[in-house]
């Protein structure tokens, strides 16, 4: 028996795939119908953290550019757009059901930098506090660059948040319904798997290969995140957001998706 419906403060992940369209166009159904339920899940008294990606996607969509600029300067001229085109999205979507939004972009050398995080959980107490939804973004236009500042996936950076911000639980919303026990565009017999109480060898060498289209991890990042999220004591869920009224289910501790637990402490 799952015990999701005593989650309480959740960090949800949104990817590119989930969000916009292979245009790089937002994906107005899905995310209506995402921001509705999200709406709802805050009303009951969930602490929602969001995480999502889309900056470079969305910008590149505005641009009408057919896929992701490769050029990192460019890339980072099309997050600077997109991420404004994103937070207007948001903003507006979720002021319909009266629920404020906040925007948070981090860096790597935010999070190595203890007074940096300090001011960074300080900010998502108080936002929660106020009953707002912080949402968070890497800070894509000045973290792409030769220096590694970048953490470079929104999965590892989304478990990263959720460990500062104290959650007891990381949902990745992704266009996969689960972990397979193999690539399932591969092999067709491939088998879900519900729960993963460790990672261990075999279940990092099911998650394989990479993701498709305008995102940016596969399932390997997610496996990263889990691991991340495991060691900080949190539970992992991810799961497909192609049909956002699943996470009433997941709430209800129905088997949804495949949940990594935490490792015992
Ligand atoms: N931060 C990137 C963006 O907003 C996404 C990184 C990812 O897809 O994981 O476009």
């Amino acid at each position: 028996m799952r015990n999701i419906s005593e989650k309480k403060r959740i960090v949800i992940k949104l990817g590119t795939s989930t969000l916009a369209h292979a245009t790089g166009k937002l994906n107005i159904r899905r995310m209506t119908n995402l921001v509705r339920v999200i709406s709802d899940l805050h009303n009951s008294g969930r602490e929602i953290i969001m995480v999502s990606s889309g900056a470079v996607g969305l910008g590149a969509g505005k641009l009408g550019l057919p896929e992701k600029p490769r050029e990192i300067k460019e890339k980072q001229a099309a997050a600077a757009i997109g991420q404004c085109e994103l937070m207007h999205f948001y903003d507006d979507m979720f002021a319909k059901y009266s629920v404020t939004v906040a925007q948070i972009l981090l860096t790597k050398v935010i999070i190595n930098n203890s007074n940096h995080c300090e001011n960074f959980k300080n900010t998502i107490e108080t936002l929660i506090k106020m009953d707002v939804i912080p949402i968070v973004n890497e800070n894509d236009t000045i973290a792409i660059d030769e220096l590694e500042l970048e953490i470079g996936e929104n999965d590892s950076l989304s478990a990263l948040v959720a460990n500062l911000s104290g959650a007891d639980l990381l949902l990745i919303l992704s266009d996969i319904d689960c972990l397979y026990d193999d690539d399932p565009r591969i092999n067709s017999n491939a088998r879900p798997i519900a729960v993963v109480e460790e990672i261990t060898p075999e279940i990092e060498r099911a998650a394989g290969g990479a993701g498709t289209g305008l995102g940016t991890g596969g399932m390997s990042t997610k496996i990263n995140a889990a691991k991340i999220a495991a060691d900080a004591g949190i539970d992992m869920v991810i799961m497909n957001g192609r049909n956002p009224e699943l996470l009433y289910d997941l709430f209800e501790n129905k088997e949804i998706g495949t949940i990594f637990k935490a490792a015992p402490h």
